[in-house]
């Protein structure tokens, strides 16, 4: 059998503890067996990423910059024990965190959907995406401790030196003020990223701020995001038969729960927080959760949305069996695949994304899957396989 063809490198970021050791697995089992596979690798499992001061990430961003695709595995981010664990010179910063400020982008997670593996919630039969913007408002809050009665201001100073003033409360006795910011720029590339994920998934978007409350904070998002609308993106939707949806965030929270899934989510930063983890836990597993990076300028980063699942890793290393979850880390090489392919027109790389997570959902819904799953699944008969055996499983199925 020859192997698919590729013309363009993806961009490999390699990672930690036993998310590498799945990597490694899955390359051998599952990709290099069918693909010619082209990579620009880098390593940014921790030990490197010491070694070269950090740059080895910095330098993986630039390089998606180039190539416009990227899989990434996870990665820790240090703490003061990784530091005294890895030895390190410097508590580096999170790497998500390095690759977003470079590529500027908006974090888009979804449920990987398996028959066996029922959401809590009856009616959601497809995936709800959400789409969290990642910069400002109570993240880059200011605050303040009021210790008695007094009168608190929002003063803005222009380079003139002119001031505007608000009120936010005359105090009679102790309380707390905050300070929040947003960036009009940061709130136009989150829109344009959401708009272009929406029509390369062809799926409606929805967004929603708490408008008729912030009636300036609020309003300039659901104001930008319907100028960006109409300006550039109204008739691409009417095109693929997609729609932008604004409501009330309580109006949205209500419509999701009664939805049957199948749409983005579009979220402020904290609203992004709170429901993305209610959306994965709802539809099963942080295991079976993609993830996957936009940046308004085109350029993909795909990855899981777990960690490094450090528990197993240290079982692994003490030569114990571990039954870790592969499945989102095989969707993250296949979403980098199937964006590959579609960016060169390699119709051949697109397929085999596609088989790839057909084997891998088809293995499970067969009942052959990992702990984590066997412990939360309605099926009648389940095969629990240990990480090699599953991910051999899907390799027979392939
Ligand atoms: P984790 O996601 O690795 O694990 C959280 C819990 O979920 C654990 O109980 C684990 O057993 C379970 N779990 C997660 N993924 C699983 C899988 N694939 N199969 C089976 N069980 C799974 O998060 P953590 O333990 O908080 O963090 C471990 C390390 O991962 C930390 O060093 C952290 O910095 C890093 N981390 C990295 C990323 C990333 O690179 N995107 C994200 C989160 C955490």
């Amino acid at each position: 059998m020859s192997k698919i063809q590729m013309t363009t490198p993806i961009v490999e970021m390699d990672g930690d503890e036993m998310t590498r050791i799945l990597w490694r697995m899955i390359k051998d089992d599952l990709l290099l067996p069918y693909i010619d596979l082209k990579t620009d690798y880098y390593d940014l499992g921790l030990e490197h990423r010491n070694e070269t001061d950090d740059q080895v990430t910095v330098d993986s961003a630039n390089a998606t910059k180039k190539y416009k695709v990227a899989v990434k595995c996870a990665t820790i981010t240090p703490n003061a024990a990784r530091v005294k664990e890895y030895d390190l010179k410097e508590m580096w910063k999170s790497p998500n965190g390095t690759i977003r400020a470079i590529l500027d982008g908006t974090v888009f997670r979804a449920p990987i959907v398996v028959k066996g593996i029922e959401p809590c919630v009856k009616n959601w039969k497809k995936p709800i995406t959400i789409a969290r913007h990642a910069y400002g408002d109570v993240y880059k809050g200011t605050e303040m401790k009021i210790p008695g009665p007094g009168k608190a201001e929002l003063v803005y100073t222009a380079p003139d030196g002119t001031e505007t003033r608000e009120l936010i409360h005359n105090f009679d006795g102790a309380g707390i003020i905050q300070g929040m910011h947003n960036i009009n720029a940061s709130i136009e590339s989150f829109a344009r990223s959401c708009f272009s994920y929406a029509l390369d998934t062809k799926q409606d978007l929805w967004f929603a701020t708490k408008d008729t409350i912030s009636k300036k904070y609020d309003h300039t998002f659901k104001d930008i995001f319907q100028e960006i609308f109409d300006a550039e993106y109204k008739n691409l939707f009417d095109e693929a038969g997609i729609e932008y949806f604004y409501t009330l965030i309580d109006d949205a929270v209500a419509r999701v729960m009664k939805s049957e899934g199948g749409y983005i989510w579009a979220c402020k930063n904290y609203d992004g927080d709170v429901m993305s983890d209610m959306v994965s836990s709802a539809f099963g597993s942080l295991a079976m959760m993609t993830s996957v990076l936009v940046s308004p300028e085109g350029f993909y980063e795909y990855e899981a949305a777990h960690g490094t699942v450090q528990r197993h890793y240290y079982k692994h290393l003490k030569g114990e069996e571990t039954s870790t979850n592969s499945v989102a880390t095989i969707f993250a090489w296949s979403g980098a695949l199937r964006k590959r392919g579609e960016l060169d027109g390699n119709q051949e790389l697109m397929d085999f994304a596609d088989r790839l997570e057909k084997a891998t959902i088809g293995t499970i819904e067969e009942g052959y899957m990992t702990k984590d799953l066997a412990m939360i699944t309605t099926l009648p008969e389940v095969h629990v396989l240990n990480s090699e055996g599953f991910i051999k499983a899907i390799a027979e199925r392939l």
